[in-house]
């Protein structure tokens, strides 16, 4: 084993779009495990759209990443020595190690992974929080019926590809939005979406309105802007808008100059009888169980496919988490840091 480690921290808080003076590569001594302590090795990272959060000091649902510290994800970790009972030397585990190639844990919060039930990434996208994501934020809130139709930003990525594939388990039409003819063929053709339509397109709003003729009944938020401007006019009397995430604005140095304005939306929360409610993943944590249940059923049975686009090397992580928050990743960020 190697005596030396990598690890990312954050070196300043971004002003806009992150750069990559934000972040800094530092080497570090392998730590060794104390009492009831297991050494991680890291062999995969999760790269999300929350991290540009934690690199803002403005106050939010969880407490920012402190300056020089280590940046925070969810990892797929192989045990490399343990004094831990309950973990021995080769396990792997998922946890959350952060931005780096080894790291100290007590065990509490890691879950043990059986590699023979599925490739041991998938704990970070389909079979993990962005799945869950998913599963939750569309049955709880969306609760989408047969024959309704249902919209979904950031189609091709890890939370959005499920949420449409979920969709057509329950019966609806689904419809994706994404990035680029590229993302948008894959959505139809590979994930079985009945339409995907380009954001990016100049009359994006056009063609999403005649993609859905009998409107829009569940819209699955995930990145707010002009996307939100084309679909707020299509939506459905009793419509539910799931709020899963804002992408576009995460950057955003002032509120954006929206097209709809509040008393509009109010108004149509109240005429529309809207329901448009936020959520945060752990909200759902009692539904964990049904959803591992029901997702490893439904990609056994070929119902969910997925799509991982990996990142080589831990000093990789800042550009690939950058260039994700620019659409540059084509289905779930990871990067892998071991083998
Ligand atoms: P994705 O894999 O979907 O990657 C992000 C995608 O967002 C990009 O590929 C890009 O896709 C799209 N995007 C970025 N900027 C814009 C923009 N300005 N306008 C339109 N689309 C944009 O990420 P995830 O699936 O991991 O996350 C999706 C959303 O879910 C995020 O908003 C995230 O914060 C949220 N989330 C919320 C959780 C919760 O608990 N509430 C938990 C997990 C995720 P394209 O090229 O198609 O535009």
């Amino acid at each position: 084993m190697p005596d030396t480690a990598r690890r990312i921290v954050l070196a300043s808080r971004p002003v806009g779009e992150p750069n990559p003076s934000d972040f800094r590569l530092e080497e570090f001594p392998v730590p060794a495990p104390g009492a009831g302590e297991v050494l991680l090795r890291t062999l995969w990272l999760s790269l999300d759209p929350y991290m540009r959060g934690r690199m803002s000091d403005a106050p939010s649902y969880a407490a920012p990443v402190g300056i020089g510290e280590v940046m925070e994800a969810g990892t797929v970790n192989e045990v490399a020595a343990s004094n831990n009972d309950k973990f021995a030397k080769g396990d792997i585990v998922l946890g959350r190690a952060g931005w780096q190639t080894h790291a100290i844990s007590n065990g509490s919060g890691l879950r043990k992974l059986d590699p023979k039930l599925a490739p041991v990434s998938t704990a970070l996208g389909v079979l993990g929080m962005p799945g869950m994501t998913a599963y939750a934020g569309l049955l709880e809130i969306g609760q989408p019926k047969a024959g309704e139709t249902v919209v979904i930003s950031a189609a091709s990525g890890a939370v959005g590809s499920v949420v449409g594939q979920i969709a057509k388990i329950k019966g609806s039409r689904a419809v994706g939005i994404a990035g680029g003819p590229d993302k948008c063929r894959y959505v139809k053709d590979e994930l079985g979406f009945d339409d995907c339509v380009d954001h990016r397109a100049p009359d994006f709003a056009e063609k999403l309105k005649a993609v859905c003729p009998k409107g829009i009944d569940v819209y699955f938020e995930n990145v707010s802007g002009p996307v939100w401007d084309a679909v707020f006019p299509l939506l459905n009397t009793f419509a539910r808008i799931p709020v899963c995430g804002l992408i576009a604005n995460y950057s955003s140095t002032e509120w954006p100059d929206m097209k709809y304005k509040t008393s509009q939306i109010f108004r149509a929360i109240l005429t529309k009888r809207l329901t448009i409610r936020g959520f945060i993943v752990t909200d759902f944590a009692a539904r964990h169980a049904d959803f591992l249940r029901d997702v490893s059923a439904w990609i056994k049975e070929g119902r969910i496919k997925y799509r991982e686009d990996i990142a080589e090397g831990i000093e990789n992580a800042p550009a690939a988490f950058m260039g994700l928050l620019k659409g540059k990743n084509f289905g779930k960020q990871l990067v892998r840091v071991g083998t």
